[in-house]
C-alpha cells in the first residue's frame, strides 16, 4: 500500500480539506496511473452533499482523470509506462454477467465497481476517486487518450463526453435531424458539441439568455429560452430528440410538448424523484422518455476516437485543488464555462 495525498469530504456540510489514502500495490492486472487532470463533475457535488442518499464518508470525489501510466503488472499488454490514459466513472465489473459481456458494464449485474464511493474489493471500505496524486486501476478500465487532443481539455470526455455522446448514438442521431440539448453545463456544453459533430440540426434549450451567444460558439444552430413561453410554443411537435441534462427533479412537460410523433427525450441529469407527468403528452404522439447513463467502456473508447478525430474537447476553467469549494459554490449557482478541470500538480506541491 502506499499513501498518498487527496481532498476529501467528511460530512454533507463539511468543506473539502486535504486528507490521505492509501492505494493497493499494483496485482499482476493493474495499472498505476500518475493523476495530471481531474475534472469537476456535477455528480462529485451531489455525491459530497449527499444529495443521492448513498454516499460513504469521507468521499473523495472525481471521475475525469488524465494521467501517465507509472507502473504496469505483468498480465498489461495494452498499455505501457508513459502512455497518456484516461479513467472515467469506473474501475472495474464483474465481466461475466449478460451487461459485461455486452460491453455495458455500467449496468454490471453484480455491481459495477464506480471510481468513488463505491466497494473497494481490494483493500475493503470504498473506492477514493481522481482528487489526489495518483490511482491504481484494472486494465480493462483504462483508456487511451487521442494525442492530438489537448490532454487537460479531454478530462470532462470520461464523464460528460461519455453521458452525452452514449445516448446520440444509442437513439442513431442522424445528420439533418433535430436535436435539443436541455441545460448548458459541463454535459450540455459536450452533447451540443457531439449533436453538431453529428451533422444534427442543434438546439441549445436554456434557462439562461446570457449563454445564448457561447451556445452559438459551441456548436448550436439556434437557441430556445425554456422560460420563454412563446418560443416554446413556436417549436412545439419538431424535435427528433431531445437530450435532457437538467440536474434536479423537474416538470418534463413542457420539454415533452417539444417532440415529433414518436421522438424520444432521454434523461441523463435528474437521478432524483421527477414532477408528475401528463400521459396524454406520450400518448398522443406515441412519444417516449428514456434513461441513459454513462456509456461501457469500448465506447467509451470510440467517443474518445470520435475526438481525436473530430477535434472535440471541453471548454474549460482550470483550478488548483485548493479553490474547490469556491468552483462548487459556482457549479451550484450554474456559473462554470463549461467544465472546471484541477491541473493536480497543485495537490502533488502543496
Ligand atoms: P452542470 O454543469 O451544473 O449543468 C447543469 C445545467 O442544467 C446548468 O448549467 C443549467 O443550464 C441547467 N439547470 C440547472 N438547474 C436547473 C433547473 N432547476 N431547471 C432547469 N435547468 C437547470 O451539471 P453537469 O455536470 O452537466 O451534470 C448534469 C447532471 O447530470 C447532474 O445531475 C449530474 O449528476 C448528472 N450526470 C449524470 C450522468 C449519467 O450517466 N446519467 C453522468 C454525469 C452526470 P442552463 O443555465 O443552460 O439552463
Ligand atoms: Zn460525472
Amino acid at each position: 500500500m502506499t499513501a498518498l495525498k487527496a481532498y476529501a469530504a467528511s460530512s454533507k456540510e463539511a468543506d473539502l480539506k486535504p486528507f490521505e489514502i492509501n492505494r493497493r500495490n499494483i496485482t499482476p492486472d493493474d495499472i498505476k496511473i500518475d493523476i495530471l487532470y481531474c475534472g469537476v463533475c456535477h455528480s462529485d457535488l451531489h455525491q459530497v452533499r449527499n444529495d443521492w442518499k448513498n454516499s460513504q464518508y469521507p468521499v473523495v470525489p472525481g471521475h475525469e482523470i488524465i494521467g501517465k501510466v507509472v507502473e504496469v503488472g505483468e498480465n498489461v499488454s495494452n498499455f505501457k509506462k508513459g502512455d497518456l490514459v484516461g479513467v472515467g466513472c469506473m474501475v472495474d465489473s464483474c465481466k461475466t454477467c449478460s451487461s459485461c459481456k455486452d460491453d455495458l458494464e455500467q449496468f454490471c449485474e453484480n455491481g459495477a465497481t464506480m471510481t468513488y464511493n463505491s466497494k473497494d474489493k481490494h483493500l475493503g471500505g470504498h473506492t477514493f476517486g481522481g482528487y489526489s496524486e495518483s490511482i491504481v486501476v484494472d486494465k480493462d478500465f483504462v483508456l487511451r487518450i487521442p494525442e492530438n487532443l489537448d490532454a487537460k481539455a479531454a478530462a470532462p470526455l470520461l464523464c460528460a463526453g461519455i453521458t452525452t455522446y452514449s445516448p446520440l448514438a444509442h437513439w442513431g442521431v442522424k445528420k439533418g435531424d433535430k436535436v435539443g440539448v436541455i441545460g448548458l453545463g459541463g454535459l450540455g456544453h459536450m452533447g451540443i458539441k457531439f449533436a453538431h459533430a453529428m451533422g444534427a440540426h442543434t438546439v441549445m434549450i436554456t434557462t439562461s439568455p446570457d449563454k445564448s451567444s457561447d451556445a452559438k460558439k459551441l456548436g448550436a444552430d439556434e437557441v430556445l429560452i425554456s422560460k420563454n413561453e412563446d418560443e416554446m410554443k413556436k417549436h412545439a411537435g419538431s424535435f427528433d430528440f431531445l437530450l435532457n441534462t437538467i440536474p434536479v427533479g423537474h416538470d418534463m412537460n413542457p420539454y415533452l410538448n417539444l417532440l415529433k410523433r414518436d421522438a424520444s427525450m432521454v434523461i441523463v441529469g435528474a437521478v432524483e424523484p421527477l414532477d408528475p407527468l401528463h400521459g396524454g403528452g406520450l400518448i398522443m404522439g406515441r412519444k417516449s422518455i428514456a434513461g441513459s447513463l454513462i456509456g461501457g467502456i469500448k465506447e467509451t473508447q470510440e467517443m474518445l476516437d470520435f475526438c481525436g478525430e473530430h477535434n472535440v474537447v471541453s471548454d474549460i476553467e482550470m483550478i488548483n485543488i485548493q479553490d474547490i469549494n469556491e468552483a462548487y459554490d459556482r457549479l451550484q449557482k450554474s456559473d462554470v464555462k463549461y467544465r472546471f478541470v484541477i491541473d493536480m500538480k497543485s495537490l502533488k506541491e502543496s
